[in-house]
């Protein structure tokens, strides 16, 4: 009887010490991928600790900037922001679809600013 309650006290003991060890890994690797901002989630699998990270879809990551809108205030048009003439001005940046429109956006603003 003696001999089956040490076994039982030993697999008992080492399974405390995997789970600790399993503990401070899972910690340590958290830290090492705290700034990751695709982190999922930590699996084990077969005693492998992995991370899963999101699946980066790289046709959503190319498109996403692409379908960035802005509006050009001249003629009411809303474009792409990659697309578009863009006049930095108090701050704030505006864009515009097409040479001219930046330039009639420049003439009122001049003026604007004569006037007050
Ligand atoms: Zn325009």
């Amino acid at each position: 009887m003696d001999f089956i309650l040490n076994m039982f006290l030993v697999i008992v003991l080492v399974s405390l010490f995997n789970l600790v060890r399993y503990v401070f890994k899972i910690r340590k690797i958290m830290k090492m991928h705290q700034d990751n901002p695709n982190i999922q989630g930590i699996s084990i699998v077969n005693g492998e600790i992995k991370v899963i990270e999101k699946k980066l879809n790289a046709g959503v990551l190319n498109e996403a900037p692409a379908k960035e809108l802005v509006k050009d205030i001249i003629c009411d048009k809303e474009l792409e922001k990659k697309d578009a003439y863009r006049v930095f001005k108090d701050g704030k940046e505006y864009y515009f679809c097409s040479w001219e429109c930046r330039e009639k956006f420049l003439k009122q603003y001049a003026e604007e600013e004569g006037s007050i």
